[in-house]
């Protein structure tokens, strides 16, 4: 694959690789309001990419990234599972083709009614984050008279170099369940075992991780679990290393994320070879975040004696990222200028975090030009809000 999906050609800025990339004006021009739009293409080679990287590992995708039905759709064909964090999103995956067998559920805040769903659906695996989640669990599968199958999500407090409301592996996380409860969590099993089949342990690091040897830390520090728990309960059989795997807002370069990607495949297999494992891992932003681009309409550029703005129809309550992390994400005019100019890319928000970028040189644009925010594919839309009661933003899969 070429490593540019965004690029001018003859003036005008083209999203997509190869001869079937899309002139953004001219999708552009007949659009009402900020409009999400993205490239099945480009989700499709990602998912085969990662499915290269890593055979023989079962890929459950982290639908909070992304939950557009159209790319649940595209991603089930593809043969990849769902990684669900609320009943919301339950309902969504089973909408959009999948089977409870396909789904897996993670997250710290399982209601009553949730699990009872994911029961009820027969969910392949519940991801249990505490002992009072566990106890719930077991509940409610004795109520129903079922056998849930469950696999413990566990915090091996080891720290990855992320933004710090991103990272979910340390002990001042709330994810995840301490390896100092193993022995309470084996005795909770052992006694409620006509209800509860232990599957397997699973770890979620956190996102947008690039570098690999805290991942590689904590698989050495699970390993060890896994193999007490398989002695313990015959049923254990699978090990979910996660998600995680970050990407390059900065810069257009798939060639160089090729190569994260076999290291932290390379990581993963090696440390997890010699286990008697069925191997799960939960990808998200690293599918689709480079698919999505977030179309908008300048509506005002506004000069103060401090500073220009460059006011769009978009900003935070559609895309969070940058004032929730500081996100840095691309900006492009779609008409290209050799004329650039410092300024502020804001939104329409009552909020002085309302930005999409600051202080950045960006190619000359004028009111009613429309521009691209590049890599809104993960964690764009799916954290939108309608603050202000502002509109929300459109999706379309091309
Ligand atoms: C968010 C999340 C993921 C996916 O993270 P990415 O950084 O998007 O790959 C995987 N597993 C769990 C439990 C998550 O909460």
């Amino acid at each position: 694959m070429s490593s540019q999906y965004l690029k001018y050609l003859n003036g005008e800025l083209h999203f997509g690789t190869g001869a079937k990339s899309l002139k953004l004006r001219d999708f552009a021009k007949d659009q009402q309001g900020p409009v999400y739009l993205y490239n099945a293409d480009l989700i499709r080679s990602r998912v085969r990419q990662m499915q290269k990287a890593l055979p023989n590992v079962k890929m459950y995708y982290a639908m909070k990234a992304n939950s557009f039905p159209g790319i649940m759709q595209l991603l089930k064909a593809e043969g990849v599972g769902a990684d669900v964090v609320s009943g919301g999103e339950i309902h969504r995956a089973l909408e959009s083709g999948y089977q409870g067998r396909d789904i897996i559920y993670s997250g710290v805040g399982k209601t009553k009614r949730e699990i009872q769903l994911a029961i009820g659906k027969n969910i392949a695996q519940i991801n249990v984050e505490s002992m009072p989640e566990l106890l719930r669990i077991a509940e409610i599968a004795k109520a129903q008279k079922a056998r849930v199958p469950i696999s413990l999500r566990l915090n091996p407090d080891i720290e990855i170099k992320t933004h710090k409301y991103i990272a979910t592996g340390l002990k001042d996380n709330k994810f995840g369940m301490e390896l100092s409860l193993l022995p309470q969590l084996i005795e909770t099993l052992k006694a409620h075992q006509d209800h509860l089949t232990l599957e397997g342990i699973s770890l979620h690091l956190g996102s947008q991780m690039l570098e690999f040897e805290p991942f590689r830390e904590a698989l050495q520090k699970l390993v060890p679990v896994y193999q007490k728990l398989q002695s313990e309960f015959s049923s254990v059989q699978k090990f979910d290393f996660g998600g995680g795997l970050g990407i390059f807002y900065e810069e257009q370069n798939l060639d160089k994320e090729s190569e994260l990607l076999q290291q932290y495949a390379d990581v993963a297999l090696s440390e997890l070879k010699n286990l008697k494992a069925e191997l799960q891992c939960e990808p998200g932003r690293w599918l689709v975040a480079h698919a999505g681009v977030l179309l908008s309409q300048v509506q005002y550029i506004k000069k103060t004696s401090h500073k220009n703005f460059i006011i769009l129809d978009t900003g935070m309550h559609h895309l969070l990222r940058p004032a929730l992390y500081g996100s840095f994400h691309q900006i492009h005019p779609l008409k290209e200028s050799d004329q650039f100019f410092d300024a502020d890319v804001v939104g329409p928000i009552c909020e002085s975090a309302d930005f999409l970028a600051q202080n950045r040189k960006m190619m000359q644009v004028s009111a009613d030009d429309f521009v691209a925010i590049a890599d809104a594919g993960a964690y764009g839309y799916s954290m939108q809000s309608q603050y202000n009661l502002q509109e929300g933003a459109r999706e379309v899969l091309i």
